[in-house]
């Protein structure tokens, strides 16, 4: 074969990974896979199958260099080899460092994933600061085969644009369809003519999404978050007003001489906030300044001192009215941002910082309100319709808004991506959608107070696995009353006995085969009946579960208290995990015990002290709240 056409595709290669803006990498890449002959449709989705014949096709050094690096990422056991989600569709909503990153974990795990994104330019020169795991973790990917200098010395920050690129490379590379230019509306749900969930796009006619069925859904979308069903509480703390600013870096010799400032603020380093107030009028709580494609500051100012330099017309008790766009007067604000740059850079008076320009073609000079931050209160929801179940969880900035000032946006933001890829596969793995819950839950009440300090240290470990990173875990914090609502299905427990097999009639779950015969039970409850009219059947089926076991619920209302009745379900469909024989209807906190522990134990159910207390209280309830316990037991026997 002539040399010029085995040479072409390395070369293209060498293209896309010098690609700097979000077209030219996309096109860079359309055209790789074309020269390779590489069909998407052809090959499939989902299980690595586009990285894999890339691998095989791609054999330059530096594409050889990263290769090692990803399959390193990919033995990781979790993965299975890039089939353990391999029958899960992801749709990420947002292609910012957050959403590229998972989007990344979804095809390790052999998800097909989908990410749309409404903007079609990466254009954000700010810059985040990066958690020391947070480097490992993208060396480990390959990050420097696309951006050499990336991490070089102690430089520990790099631009949300360069991030972008770098994210969004590795995940074409794994097979993720990254459609720009596309905006999530809303989901719809599964009907009986279309039996999946889907969502509404603009444009509406887009030739991929708007007929992409998928079952887990994830708000990668920043602050302003699209996916409804998700609460978010606000945290005001007092007054913080953080001013960002980018300016060109011409690369002088003046210029290469500038000292960045990593974070100094007025409390530890007084001397140099006095000097800049006393030279300049400018007040500072603090500043970073780190130079990078542009030069970077964020700070935060006082309001005083925004008024007095006349940069906020008019003072207002609301944060909103202080900082809307009509009570700030721009060129005031741009003045205001180069004298701190020229202050904290030290730069002499011939020397005029340029602004860079923004995605709007105007001067990258921005004023942000920190008083508010939102926070989601659940990290996760699982709805199920027509027997459609799907996983909604967010993750970035549209969880957990972070002070970027103290740099935890990118750390954070990478925590809870992981998190969220590990529910993903609890979810593939069709473990009971309560228990997913529970854990997802259970691990977010961690994340807002992680810090590179209380988290483990060996990098090289981290997995998807919350284990990895957490330092005292407890996936099971939440309990599963406290996230029962965040499992919105519009199913019941419903069984269906059809030659030993139990299947639940209205979920696309697999069916659990059972090698013993079962008494038979009343099965499809109807879809449109009222709650008395499910709950009485749900009764029927218990009284007949235990009739077997001489118990009565309804005259005997101690079944439930003594736990015979709970007993006598699960040894019904578990005779092996239960000596029923042997338990005494006097005894009836021992009769608990050994329920509780095979809970525990043997069905891994999410069970602490409360639900213990819960189910315990609940046995004086009614016969409904009675069976609705007995029904979560049931599912996990199931599932
Ligand atoms: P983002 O980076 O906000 O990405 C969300 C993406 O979703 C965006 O690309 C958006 O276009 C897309 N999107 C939104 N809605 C839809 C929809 N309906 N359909 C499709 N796509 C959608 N952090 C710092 O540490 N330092 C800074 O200086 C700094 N400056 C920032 C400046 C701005 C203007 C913003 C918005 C954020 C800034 N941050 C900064 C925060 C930092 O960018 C985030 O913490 C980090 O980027 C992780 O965010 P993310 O991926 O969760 O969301």
């Amino acid at each position: 074969m002539p040399t010029d056409v085995i040479n072409k595709p390395d070369e293209l290669f060498e293209i896309f990974v010098n690609a700097q803006t979000f077209k030219t990498i996309l096109h860079s890449f359309d055209d790789l896979c074309r020269v390779l002959r590489i069909d998407r449709k052809l090959i499939g989705y989902g299980k690595r199958s586009l990285y894999k014949i890339l691998t095989s096709k791609l054999t330059s050094w530096k594409s050889k260099s990263l290769w090692a690096k990803i399959d390193k990422r990919g033995l990781q056991k979790e993965y299975e080899n890039g089939y353990a989600c391999a029958d899960t569709k992801v749709c990420i909503v947002g292609a910012g460092p957050v959403g590229l990153r998972l989007a990344i974990e979804c095809a390790l795990l052999g998800a097909r994933c989908v990410v749309v994104e409404k903007r079609d330019r990466f254009s954000r020169h700010n810059v985040l600061h990066l958690w020391p795991y947070v480097i490992t973790d993208l060396k480990n990917l390959g990050a420097k085969v696309f951006y050499g200098k990336f991490a070089t010395g102690q430089i520990e920050h790099i631009s949300i644009r360069q991030l972008q690129c770098i994210l969004l490379k590795i995940a074409l590379l794994l097979g993720v369809e990254i459609y720009q230019n596309v905006t999530f509306i809303d989901t719809i749900e599964p009907t009986l003519t279309q039996p999946n969930w889907r969502a509404h796009f603009e444009p509406v006619s887009h030739p991929v999404v708007s007929t992409y069925d998928f079952n887990v859904l994830i708000g990668a979308d920043g602050r302003r978050n699209s996916l409804h069903g998700f609460q978010h509480k606000e945290f005001r703390g007092k007054l913080a007003i953080g001013i960002t600013c980018n300016y060109v870096n011409h690369h002088t010799r003046e210029e290469q001489n500038f000292e960045e400032i990593s974070g100094v603020a007025k409390i530890y380093n007084p001397q140099f906030f006095n000097e800049l107030q006393q030279q300049t009028s400018i007040d500072l709580e603090n500043i970073v300044y780190y130079k990078n494609e542009t030069h970077y500051f964020v700070m935060t100012a006082k309001k005083q001192s925004l008024l007095d330099k006349g940069v906020i017309l008019q003072d207002y008790p609301d944060a909103a009215r202080l900082l809307a766009r009509d009570n700030v007067k721009f060129s005031q604000l741009c003045n205001f941002a180069c004298e701190a740059a020229q202050f904290a850079t030290k730069s002499t008076s011939q020397f005029k910082f340029e602004f860079a320009e923004n995605h709007y073609g105007t001067a990258d000079v921005q004023m942000f309100d920190f008083t508010s931050l939102f926070h989601a209160v659940n990290a996760s929801r699982i709805v199920e319709r027509n027997g459609k179940q799907i996983l909604m969880g967010l993750v970035g900035d549209s969880l957990l808004e972070s002070f970027w000032p103290t740099g935890s946006g990118a750390g954070l933001g990478f925590f809870g991506l992981f998190d969220t890829a590990w529910a993903i596969l609890k979810f593939a793995k069709h473990e009971h959608p309560l228990k997913v819950l529970v854990e997802r839950e259970s691990v977010y009440m961690l994340l807002s107070q992680s810090t590179p300090e209380n988290t483990k240290n060996n990098y090289q470990l981290y997995s998807i696995n919350p284990a990895t990173r957490y330092q005292s875990l407890n996936s099971k914090m939440c309990t599963i009353e406290e996230i029962r609502h965040l499992y919105d299905s519009d199913s019941i427990p419903t069984i269906d006995m059809n030659n030993n097999h139990i299947i639940s009639t209205k979920t696309n779950r697999t069916p659990v085969r059972r090698t013993q015969s079962f008494k038979q039970i009343p099965s499809t409850l109807p879809s449109n009946g009222n709650n008395t009219e499910k709950e009485t059947l749900l009764v029927d089926w218990c009284e007949e579960i235990v009739d077997t076991y001489a118990i009565e619920i309804k005259k005997d209302s101690k079944a439930f208290q003594n736990s015979l009745a709970f007993c006598a379900i699960i040894h019904h469909y578990r005779p092996d995990l239960i000596d029923f024989k042997s338990l005494q209807p006097d005894r009836p906190i021992s009769n608990f015990q050994i329920l509780f522990d095979i809970m525990h134990d043997q069905l891994s159910l999410p069970i602490d002290r409360k639900l213990q207390n819960s189910l315990i209280l609940s046995m004086k309830s009614s016969i409904e709240e009675r069976v609705r316990q007995s029904s979560i037991v049931i599912l996990q026997l199931l599932y």
